[in-house]
């Protein structure tokens, strides 16, 4: 099959380099000239677990393609997949549709032969419709159907769940379409395959993850109880996670959500249901006590340390796996630090130039962990990666100026850090 996807970002390069790898001709074509240039000289425009050996494999191979032409990628494609960016309006926060629709017109006059066209984007209730209209007005011959095809990967698991998806929902009611959609994924004989209608398909995108957020949401109360009452955090979602109808995943406290989904999806879904005329105070609610805690953790981190503490980071991305630090809570709380006037050094082991771009030089950036810590009065652990996990702490202990830990993410070791010393701050307990 030959598949073009516009939009070589977090969602359309995994994608691409997947289909690659799956067997099918692959041109993944994008505006932005730079990534074009470098994805052509091999060079990975983002970090993604696992992406590099196939992204190399696939392009030897002679199976995957980039470029900045839709005439290239689009002419004679069984498949197109529309995987922009659907960013947040900077005052409403509805969904911008302007990349969709600028997409969906420039693809358009290049339709040949019968052609699916894939809404793969995060896309508000309709704009299959909208997206339907623009390729009919500008292409009235197009032998097209336009389907919603949302995607529900996990960035730092993006090519896992590229090859082990739960559940892939398809939008559309043609019979054409769906034999296509169904070869596509032939070979994913476990995985469920979905057929809806194309407003319910776009609807299931965002009531997934307006549901997420709201759970971690939920597990952030329960700590902020927990810590007040004495009752451990970790514990209490431990003994939730075992009841299956609660389910064990997204219940781990932290600094709340972040990233480039969720926040935007909960207010683009609430923006959508105000136009609807429909409430959802649930989703309105975790809005804000998500947007109230980066706030939260700087406060419990400066109520840790003298004022003018060198502050440690240990984290920038939004989770974990990725160096994507789109609204990441690292970077909202570090931005709270510095209103404060703080003196922050910080690591990530991939995420250090994405969040330089956010922040400039208003923080410094170490090397390795062991860099960012000397001298520190405090060290914050923001981003749950395990390489903070596998540290030398008797090493940091002879590093750090005081020996006080701010553990927004709950991963360390608290009884060996207080062996050696360390006054050991976390989420959801009880400061002793
Ligand atoms: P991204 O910003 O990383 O990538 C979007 C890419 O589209 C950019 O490289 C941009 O240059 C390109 N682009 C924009 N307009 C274009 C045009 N007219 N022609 C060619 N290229 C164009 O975004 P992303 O994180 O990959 O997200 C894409 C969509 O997928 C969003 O709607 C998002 O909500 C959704 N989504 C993202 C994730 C995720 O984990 N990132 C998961 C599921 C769904």
């Amino acid at each position: 099959m030959k598949i073009a996807i516009i939009g070589t970002g977090y969602v359309g390069l995994p994608s691409g380099v997947g289909f690659a790898e799956l067997g099918n001709e692959v041109y993944c074509i994008d505006n932005n000239i730079n990534k074009i240039n470098m994805l052509n000289k091999g060079v990975l425009t983002l970090y993604e677990n696992g992406l590099d050996d196939l992204f190399t494999r696939n392009v030897k191979a002679g199976r995957l393609h980039f470029t900045t032409s839709m005439k290239d990628g689009v002419n004679n494609a069984d498949l197109v997949i529309i995987a922009v960016g659907t960013p947040p309006h900077p005052v409403t926060k509805e969904a911008d549709l302007q990349y969709i629709e600028a997409a969906a017109q420039e693809l358009a006059p290049y339709l040949t032969g019968y052609t699916v066209v894939a809404t793969k984007s995060t896309v508000p209730v309709g704009t299959g419709d909208k997206v339907e209209a623009i390729i009919r007005k500008s292409n009235p011959k197009a032998d097209a159907d336009i389907i919603s095809l949302p995607e529900f990967l996990r960035e730092g698991f993006a090519i896992y769940d590229f090859f082990h998806p739960e559940r892939i929902v398809v939008g559309t009611d043609s019979e054409r379409a769906r034999q296509l959609i169904s070869d596509l994924y032939a070979t994913f004989e476990n995985t469920k395959l979905l057929f809806v209608n194309r407003k319910s398909s776009e609807t299931i995108k965002y009531a997934s993850n307006a549901f997420l957020a709201i759970k971690l949401n939920y597990i952030n109360e329960m700590a902020n109880f927990c810590e007040k009452s004495g009752a451990n955090i970790d514990e209490v979602a431990l003994g939730m996670g075992l009841d299956s109808r609660i389910g064990n995943k997204f219940l781990k406290a932290g600094p709340g959500y972040g990233g480039s989904c969720f926040p935007k999806d909960t207010n683009a879904m609430s923006y959508m249901a105000r136009q609807y005329g429909v409430t959802m105070p649930l989703i309105d609610t975790t809005i804000a006590e998500n947007d109230a805690r980066p706030a939260l953790m700087a406060q419990r981190i400066l109520q840790l340390s003298k004022p003018d503490a060198k502050i440690a980071v240990l984290g920038l991305a939004f989770k974990n796996g990725t160096d994507d630090c789109r609204t990441s809570p690292a970077i909202q709380i570090i931005e709270k630090l510095l209103e404060k006037k703080a003196d922050i050094t910080a690591f990530d082991p991939q995420a250090n130039v994405s969040a330089l771009k956010l922040l400039g030089n208003k923080i410094a950036y170490a090397d390795d962990a062991y860099s960012a810590v000397k001298d520190a009065d405090i060290i914050a652990v923001l981003t749950e990666w395990k390489d903070f996990t596998e540290l030398d702490w008797q090493k940091i202990a002879s590093l750090v100026r005081q020996k006080v830990i701010m553990d927004c993410r709950n991963i360390l070791d608290a009884t060996a850090l207080k062996k050696l010393g360390f006054k050991y701050r976390c989420i959801g307990q009880k400061d002793e």
